[in-house]
């Protein structure tokens, strides 16, 4: 086939998973564009999917989509990059409809090996190769709905292995971008518009950057950020309860700290959390949670809960329901456990039937709701400071520090004008209807 067909550079990404596929999308299009690829305002003759690869269903979903692409326009060039191009490459290698396949090994060099393939210079379909001597990490990208909040990347790739995870052999060890770029790249960000930095990665914990023989970790980042940037909020993406330690406590009673926290526990059993090979107990958990509402006045904490893994019982499983039930949070992200060929739990020969999984899902998809509810309407006659987005995210066109979506109400006429600002509420109403959401009423004046 003769690939060099006009227009051939108009291309679109499709980003399936996580805020670091999202974050790495704006880092893709980037690329591109400086390569004379242009992004395209109809219909694109270049899709580029970034895949996930976080369950076996992740993979097949991109599989669906290549073939519906190219059921739609038959001519158009299919490039699969992403996590499951790196471990699943096997589902795309032989399929018809995807005719390049650019492992997250190979990611930075999309580009090039995508004008070679125009001009008919490349003989093999497949670019991949191991993950774990990548040592390099690109930076810049970052989108997000609204651009007065902006993800950015800290770091890449996890040193943990956990038994029911695939990620390392996705994204590889973990490589963090170094302490003074990223300094750099807030204040650029700042003074673009941006109010509101969410520091994301892999494993955000594993971060690390050696400065003059020196080892500095996330805390010290947290630290320099809040002492050399002039951005009012900021947020942490995924911390584990070791994670949190005294010191981090401590950064987040400075007021740019948002009090909102997004745990991954997935388990509070101890036993459970030993197979996972996760590296806290149950007290762990225990501690950290409670450690956060002794030092932080009114914090939002979300939780990532795994039901379901191979060893579960139903013992264990009562152990971290109770446990849960009995600590303070406020919303619990359930996820069934799904097996993913190629991890340490998918070799497991114990396993939990269906049914017992959607019980134990539902029941702590239940508790959560109760909590979050009531938690919700706790906040009505409160005082939140929010930041109002450019487009309305979640049900709300501001969000606050401790992050509940606002609808500021009789405010239509100059809320756009508003975008970016930090402006004070009451909480009048909560609604819990389809996207929960508060509703706020201006408290004093702001400067339009
Ligand atoms: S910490 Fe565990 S679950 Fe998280 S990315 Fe690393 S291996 Fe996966």
């Amino acid at each position: 086939m003769d690939h060099k067909i006009d227009n051939s550079n108009r291309f679109k990404v499709h980003t399936f998973g996580c805020k670091v596929n999202t974050y790495d999308t704006g880092l893709l299009q980037k690329n591109m564009q400086n390569n004379g690829f242009s992004v395209a305002e109809g219909e694109p003759r270049i899709h580029v999917l970034n895949t996930c690869a976080v369950t076996a269903e992740a993979t097949k979903e991109a599989v669906r989509s290549i073939r519906r692409l190219k059921v739609r326009d038959p001519f158009c060039t299919v490039v699969v990059t992403g996590c499951a191009a790196q471990v699943d490459t096997g589902a795309f290698e032989n399929l018809p409809g995807a005719d390049l396949v650019i492992a997250n090994s190979h990611k930075g060099q999309l580009p090039t090996l995508l004008r070679k393939y125009f001009n008919g210079e490349l003989n093999e379909k497949v670019f991949r190769s191991n993950i774990f001597k990548k040592e390099d990490l690109e930076m810049g990208g970052g989108v997000e709905k609204s651009h007065t909040r902006t993800f950015l990347k800290i770091q890449d790739g996890c040193n943990s292995f956990c038994t029911y995870c695939i990620i390392p052999y996705a994204r590889g060890k973990s490589r963090s971008i170094p302490m003074a770029n990223l300094v750099a790249r807030v204040n650029e960000l700042y003074a673009e518009g941006v109010r509101e930095v969410v520091l994301t990665g892999v494993h955000i914990g594993d971060y690390e950057d050696a400065m003059f023989g020196q080892t500095k970790t996330m805390e010290d980042l947290v630290e320099t950020l809040l002492a050399k940037t002039h951005m009012p909020r900021f947020r942490l993406s995924s911390l584990e309860p070791i994670e949190l330690s005294d010191r981090l406590l401590e950064l987040y009673q400075d007021d740019k700290m948002c009090p909102h926290f997004h745990m991954s526990i997935q388990s509070a059993n101890t036993d459970v959390l030993a197979n996972m090979k996760r590296k806290y107990t149950q007290k762990d958990v225990i501690d950290s949670l409670s450690k956060i509402y002794k030092r932080l006045r009114n914090p939002f904490v979300g939780m990532d809960v795994i039901v379901g893994f191979p060893t579960e019982t139903h013992e264990q499983f009562e152990d971290t329901f109770l446990t849960l039930a009995d600590l303070p949070w406020t919303k619990i992200h359930v996820f069934p456990y799904s097996e993913r060929p190629g991890t340490r739990a998918a070799g497991f020969t114990e396993s939990v039937i269906p049914q017992q999984k959607q019980l134990r899902a539902s029941r702590l998809r239940d508790l959560s709701l109760q909590r979050f509810e009531t938690m919700g309407r706790a906040q009505i006659d409160t005082h939140k400071k929010v930041l109002v987005l450019k487009r309305s995210a979640k049900g709300g066109q501001a969000l606050s520090r401790d992050y509940w979506p606002v609808q500021i109400i009789g405010a239509d006429d100059f809320i756009e004008s508003w975008s970016g600002q930090e402006i004070d509420v009451r909480i009048t109403n909560y609604d819990h209807s389809n996207k929960a959401h508060m509703e706020g009423h201006l408290l004093g004046m702001v400067l339009t």
